[in-house]
């Protein structure tokens, strides 16, 4: 069996929680992985690195193509820019991958929620390129490239075909952003028209798009975002089906990927074993998907099988962390999804 290397990043606030709970659940799964570790963000500096992105974890990524990370904390209105962002940038991870589907056990409003979000991951607003133009006067620049939308959306649609999905839709707003988000849209159309015109495709504007996802998600498939759309996006999609504490996330390029939750490191809960460890879970079994499909490792996609049929009966049993309504721990959790990994069966696949 080949035991693939993943760098284990356990990041800020909840993260090293989190985190620890996924590698205890991935080790109990006997998931063909086997771990190294390496730091960003406060906890970096916190370990005398000089760097909040130190090049050690970057080449670490580079040299074994799969990370699984914790979150970074990002200072408001000052300090260090977002080690995430850069992380991506500098790795050219370029989709945000974040699935958003109802859960056994957390009632929502809806039933039957199962959406794609499918984030540009490298600009946008995020370009970091902000001028002060006098003292009174602040300019921020949204870039968009036409070679980053048509990779964003091409990924998207060949995304659809290889799972089935049958609807893309953009959100934009163009009618005011009309170059930039206007780029955006007019190359998902191209990709659409000429590449494939059996997925059915829509633009809405991101306003209505809001209302209607509030309204009816059911009426959404794979949701197409510019950087900053899709970054709200995740958070209101993640409400839609119990919260931050359930929804997963990928980031990917060409090369590396890097798995983490949609969650920030909320400060708030950190450090007292309150934190809900399933959206890091589910990002560690698109993890195992990812190896087991790109490295067509049967025993990885196996054992994401496990680590899914175990989370999705512990949760249809009524374990769950207080987020959503249970008593458990962060690690009190992942025992329950421990103690569930023997009953579980194992179906390949996503
Ligand atoms: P950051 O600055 O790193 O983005 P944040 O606190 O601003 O952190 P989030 O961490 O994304 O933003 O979350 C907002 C709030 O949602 C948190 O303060 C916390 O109360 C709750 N939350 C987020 N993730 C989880 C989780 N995994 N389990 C339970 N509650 C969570």
């Amino acid at each position: 069996m080949t035991i693939h290397t993943v760098v284990m990043i356990p990041g800020d606030g909840i993260g090293p929680e989190v985190t620890a709970a996924a590698e205890r659940v991935l080790k109990a799964a006997d998931a063909p992985v086997r771990f190294i570790e390496r730091h960003a963000g406060i906890a970096a500096l916190d370990r005398g690195e000089n760097d909040v992105l130190p090049l050690s974890t970057v080449d670490a990524i580079r040299e074994h193509g799969v990370a699984l990370k914790g979150p970074c904390t990002t200072p408001i209105g000052g300090g260090f820019g977002s080690v995430n962002v850069a992380l991506r940038k500098k790795l050219s991870l370029y989709a945000s991958i974040r699935p958003v589907r109802s859960l056994p056990g957390v009632k929502t409003r809806f039933e039957n929620v199962d959406l794609v979000i499918v984030r540009e991951n490298t600009e946008g607003l995020y370009s970091g390129i902000e001028n002060q133009i006098t003292d009174d006067v602040v300019v921020s620049m949204k870039v968009a490239t036409r070679d980053s939308c048509e990779r964003i959306a091409r990924w998207a649609f060949r995304y659809a075909v290889h799972r089935g999905r049958n609807k893309v839709t953009a959100f934009h707003k163009a009618n005011i952003m009309k170059l930039s988000d206007g780029l955006f849209i007019n190359e998902a159309k191209k990709v659409y028209e000429e590449e494939y015109p059996n997925i059915k495709y829509e633009e809405v504007i991101i306003d209505a798009a809001c209302m209607r996802l509030v309204t009816d998600p059911t009426q959404f498939d794979m949701l197409l975002c510019e950087n900053l759309y899709g970054d709200i996006i995740s958070d209101l999609c993640a409400g839609l089906v119990g919260g931050l504490g359930c929804t997963p996330g990928a980031n990917i390029g060409d090369v590396d990927a890097v798995f983490e939750a949609v969650h920030g490191s909320a400060p708030d809960i950190a450090g007292q074993d309150k934190a809900n460890p399933l959206a890091v879970i589910m990002s560690a079994a698109m993890m195992l998907n990812h190896i087991g499909t790109t490295r067509k490792d049967t025993a990885a996609l196996e054992s994401a099988g496990r680590v899914r049929d175990a989370y999705n009966l512990a949760l249809t049993e009524g374990q769950k962390t207080r987020d959503l309504g249970g008593e458990l721990s962060c690690s009190g959790f992942a025992d329950a999804v421990i103690d569930r990994l023997k009953t579980a069966t194992a179906p390949v696949g996503n």
